[in-house]
Protein backbone atom coordinates (compact mmCIF):
# COMPACT_ATOMS: atom_id res chain seq x y z
CA UNK A 1 0.00 0.00 0.00
CA UNK A 2 1.69 3.58 -0.78
CA UNK A 3 0.16 5.38 1.81
CA UNK A 4 -0.05 3.66 5.44
CA UNK A 5 -0.99 6.18 7.63
CA UNK A 6 -4.86 5.82 9.83
CA UNK A 7 -6.60 8.02 11.67
CA UNK A 8 -8.64 6.41 13.88
CA UNK A 9 -12.11 8.06 15.59
CA UNK A 10 -11.32 7.29 18.88
CA UNK A 11 -13.43 7.94 22.03
CA UNK A 12 -11.75 5.53 24.20
CA UNK A 13 -14.78 3.37 24.59
CA UNK A 14 -14.56 -0.73 23.82
CA UNK A 15 -15.26 -0.38 19.97
CA UNK A 16 -12.95 2.49 18.77
CA UNK A 17 -10.25 0.58 21.06
CA UNK A 18 -11.08 -1.98 19.13
CA UNK A 19 -10.30 -0.25 16.18
CA UNK A 20 -7.17 1.17 17.01
CA UNK A 21 -6.09 -1.91 17.68
CA UNK A 22 -6.98 -3.13 14.85
CA UNK A 23 -5.50 -0.51 12.95
CA UNK A 24 -1.86 -0.84 14.49
CA UNK A 25 -2.17 -4.35 13.15
CA UNK A 26 -3.06 -3.02 9.33
CA UNK A 27 -1.39 0.53 8.83
CA UNK A 28 2.42 0.74 9.47
CA UNK A 29 1.44 4.92 11.20
CA UNK A 30 -1.69 5.22 13.34
CA UNK A 31 -3.32 8.39 15.09
CA UNK A 32 -6.01 8.94 17.08
CA UNK A 33 -8.45 11.61 16.77
CA UNK A 34 -11.06 12.08 20.05
CA UNK A 35 -13.91 14.91 19.93
CA UNK A 36 -14.63 16.99 23.09
CA UNK A 37 -18.11 17.70 22.84
CA UNK A 38 -18.95 18.45 27.02
CA UNK A 39 -19.79 14.95 27.20
CA UNK A 40 -20.91 14.38 30.94
CA UNK A 41 -18.31 13.25 32.18
CA UNK A 42 -14.73 14.05 31.41
CA UNK A 43 -13.47 10.57 32.22
CA UNK A 44 -14.12 9.91 28.65
CA UNK A 45 -11.54 12.27 27.47
CA UNK A 46 -8.95 11.20 29.94
CA UNK A 47 -9.68 7.54 29.46
CA UNK A 48 -8.78 8.08 25.93
CA UNK A 49 -5.70 10.13 26.84
CA UNK A 50 -4.70 7.47 29.20
CA UNK A 51 -4.56 4.97 26.35
CA UNK A 52 -3.14 6.69 23.36
CA UNK A 53 -0.44 7.39 26.33
CA UNK A 54 -0.19 3.71 26.85
CA UNK A 55 0.30 2.75 23.35
CA UNK A 56 2.45 5.70 22.40
CA UNK A 57 -0.06 6.85 19.70
CA UNK A 58 -0.38 10.33 18.46
CA UNK A 59 -3.58 11.97 20.04
CA UNK A 60 -5.16 15.00 18.80
CA UNK A 61 -8.45 16.30 20.60
CA UNK A 62 -10.77 18.61 18.86
CA UNK A 63 -13.37 20.89 19.93
CA UNK A 64 -16.70 20.12 19.27
CA UNK A 65 -18.29 22.11 22.01
CA UNK A 66 -20.90 23.63 18.98
CA UNK A 67 -22.18 20.25 18.60
CA UNK A 68 -23.63 20.73 22.74
CA UNK A 69 -24.85 24.03 21.74
CA UNK A 70 -26.70 22.78 18.65
CA UNK A 71 -28.09 19.73 19.77
CA UNK A 72 -28.14 19.09 24.11
CA UNK A 73 -29.04 15.33 24.64
CA UNK A 74 -28.89 12.97 26.99
CA UNK A 75 -24.58 12.31 26.60
CA UNK A 76 -23.98 16.37 27.70
CA UNK A 77 -26.50 16.75 30.03
CA UNK A 78 -27.08 15.68 33.22
CA UNK A 79 -30.82 16.62 33.39
CA UNK A 80 -31.92 14.39 30.22
CA UNK A 81 -32.09 10.80 31.13
CA UNK A 82 -30.55 8.06 29.74
CA UNK A 83 -33.26 5.50 27.72
CA UNK A 84 -33.82 3.68 24.70
CA UNK A 85 -35.97 5.17 22.19
CA UNK A 86 -39.60 3.70 21.83
CA UNK A 87 -41.90 3.13 19.14
CA UNK A 88 -39.20 4.04 17.05
CA UNK A 89 -38.23 6.87 18.85
CA UNK A 90 -34.79 7.56 18.42
CA UNK A 91 -32.88 7.40 22.38
CA UNK A 92 -31.88 9.59 24.23
CA UNK A 93 -28.62 9.32 23.34
CA UNK A 94 -28.64 10.07 19.90
CA UNK A 95 -26.56 13.07 19.01
CA UNK A 96 -28.17 14.66 15.39
CA UNK A 97 -25.63 14.96 13.36
CA UNK A 98 -22.63 14.11 15.21
CA UNK A 99 -20.71 11.26 12.88
CA UNK A 100 -21.27 13.08 10.19
CA UNK A 101 -19.36 15.92 11.66
CA UNK A 102 -16.57 13.95 13.38
CA UNK A 103 -16.17 12.01 10.09
CA UNK A 104 -16.44 15.40 8.18
CA UNK A 105 -13.63 17.03 10.68
CA UNK A 106 -11.32 13.20 10.61
CA UNK A 107 -11.19 13.81 7.37
CA UNK A 108 -10.11 17.22 7.35
CA UNK A 109 -7.57 16.36 9.99
CA UNK A 110 -6.42 12.93 7.92
CA UNK A 111 -5.52 15.76 5.25
CA UNK A 112 -3.64 17.49 7.10
CA UNK A 113 -1.21 14.86 8.35
CA UNK A 114 -1.19 13.74 5.10
CA UNK A 115 -3.35 10.06 6.01
CA UNK A 116 -5.75 8.17 3.32
CA UNK A 117 -7.30 5.78 5.83
CA UNK A 118 -9.93 6.50 8.62
CA UNK A 119 -10.98 4.64 11.04
CA UNK A 120 -14.30 4.41 13.16
CA UNK A 121 -16.30 1.94 15.05
CA UNK A 122 -19.71 2.38 13.93
CA UNK A 123 -21.68 -0.74 13.88
CA UNK A 124 -25.28 -1.48 12.27
CA UNK A 125 -25.33 -4.71 13.62
CA UNK A 126 -26.87 -4.12 17.08
CA UNK A 127 -28.55 -1.34 15.46
CA UNK A 128 -29.64 1.35 18.36
CA UNK A 129 -31.33 3.33 15.76
CA UNK A 130 -28.68 5.93 15.28
CA UNK A 131 -29.02 6.64 11.38
CA UNK A 132 -25.31 7.71 10.83
CA UNK A 133 -23.97 4.19 11.90
CA UNK A 134 -25.45 2.98 8.65
CA UNK A 135 -23.46 1.12 6.49
CA UNK A 136 -25.33 3.27 3.38
CA UNK A 137 -24.20 6.63 5.53
CA UNK A 138 -21.00 5.54 5.62
CA UNK A 139 -20.08 4.33 2.06
CA UNK A 140 -22.20 7.49 1.18
CA UNK A 141 -20.14 10.32 3.12
CA UNK A 142 -16.14 8.57 1.99
CA UNK A 143 -17.66 9.58 -1.18
CA UNK A 144 -18.57 12.93 -0.49
CA UNK A 145 -15.54 13.41 1.69
CA UNK A 146 -13.20 12.46 -1.13
CA UNK A 147 -15.11 14.63 -3.44
CA UNK A 148 -15.10 17.83 -0.86
CA UNK A 149 -11.11 17.65 -0.82
CA UNK A 150 -10.31 15.74 -3.84
CA UNK A 151 -8.95 12.92 -2.21
CA UNK A 152 -8.83 8.97 -2.58
CA UNK A 153 -9.75 8.74 1.56
CA UNK A 154 -11.39 5.69 2.74
CA UNK A 155 -13.49 5.14 5.53
CA UNK A 156 -13.15 2.06 7.36
CA UNK A 157 -15.70 0.44 9.50
CA UNK A 158 -14.18 -3.02 11.30
CA UNK A 159 -16.73 -3.75 13.51
CA UNK A 160 -19.70 -2.99 11.07
CA UNK A 161 -21.11 -6.18 11.08
CA UNK A 162 -19.98 -7.38 14.26
CA UNK A 163 -22.45 -8.08 17.20
CA UNK A 164 -21.09 -7.78 21.04
CA UNK A 165 -19.74 -10.74 21.02
CA UNK A 166 -18.11 -10.91 17.97
CA UNK A 167 -16.43 -7.66 18.59
CA UNK A 168 -15.10 -8.86 22.25
CA UNK A 169 -13.68 -12.00 19.88
CA UNK A 170 -11.68 -8.97 17.48
CA UNK A 171 -10.56 -7.57 20.46
CA UNK A 172 -9.01 -11.24 21.49
CA UNK A 173 -7.15 -12.22 18.31
CA UNK A 174 -5.55 -8.67 18.06
CA UNK A 175 -4.02 -10.00 21.54
CA UNK A 176 -5.91 -6.63 23.40
CA UNK A 177 -8.90 -8.59 25.07
CA UNK A 178 -7.75 -7.55 28.55
CA UNK A 179 -6.86 -4.38 27.83
CA UNK A 180 -10.11 -3.64 26.07
CA UNK A 181 -11.65 -5.13 29.30
CA UNK A 182 -9.94 -2.93 31.97
CA UNK A 183 -9.02 0.21 30.06
CA UNK A 184 -12.04 1.14 28.67
CA UNK A 185 -15.13 2.98 29.41
CA UNK A 186 -18.63 2.53 27.92
CA UNK A 187 -20.56 2.94 30.54
CA UNK A 188 -23.02 6.33 30.95
CA UNK A 189 -22.04 6.21 34.08
CA UNK A 190 -17.90 7.17 33.75
CA UNK A 191 -17.41 4.18 35.82
CA UNK A 192 -14.22 2.67 33.76
CA UNK A 193 -13.91 -1.26 32.61
CA UNK A 194 -17.09 -3.56 33.69
CA UNK A 195 -19.21 -0.35 34.45
CA UNK A 196 -21.89 0.25 36.90
CA UNK A 197 -23.91 -2.59 35.11
CA UNK A 198 -27.19 -1.21 35.30
CA UNK A 199 -27.00 1.46 32.26
CA UNK A 200 -27.97 0.72 28.56
CA UNK A 201 -24.29 0.35 27.46
CA UNK A 202 -23.20 -1.48 30.67
CA UNK A 203 -26.26 -4.10 29.56
CA UNK A 204 -25.01 -4.37 25.87
CA UNK A 205 -21.26 -4.56 27.03
CA UNK A 206 -21.78 -7.06 29.62
CA UNK A 207 -24.58 -9.18 27.39
CA UNK A 208 -21.82 -9.37 24.16
CA UNK A 209 -19.03 -9.59 26.99
CA UNK A 210 -21.02 -13.03 28.35
CA UNK A 211 -21.79 -14.34 25.22
CA UNK A 212 -18.19 -14.81 24.26
CA UNK A 213 -17.15 -15.68 27.15
CA UNK A 214 -19.63 -18.66 26.77
CA UNK A 215 -17.65 -19.24 23.44
CA UNK A 216 -14.89 -19.50 24.60
CA UNK A 217 -15.73 -21.95 26.95
CA UNK A 218 -14.80 -19.74 30.61
CA UNK A 219 -18.31 -19.79 32.11
ZN1 LIG B 1 -23.04 1.80 33.08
Amino acid sequence: MENVKAVVVFSGGQDSTTCLFWALENFAEVEAVTFDYNQRHITEIECAKNITRELGIRHHILDMALLNQLAPNALTRDNIEVKDGEDGELPSTFVPGRNLLFLSFAGVLARGIGAKHIVTGVCETDFSGYPDCRDVFIKSLNVTLNLSMDEPFVIHTPLMWLNKAETWKLADELGAFSFVREKTLTCYNGIISDGCGECPACMLRQKGLQDYLKVRGEC
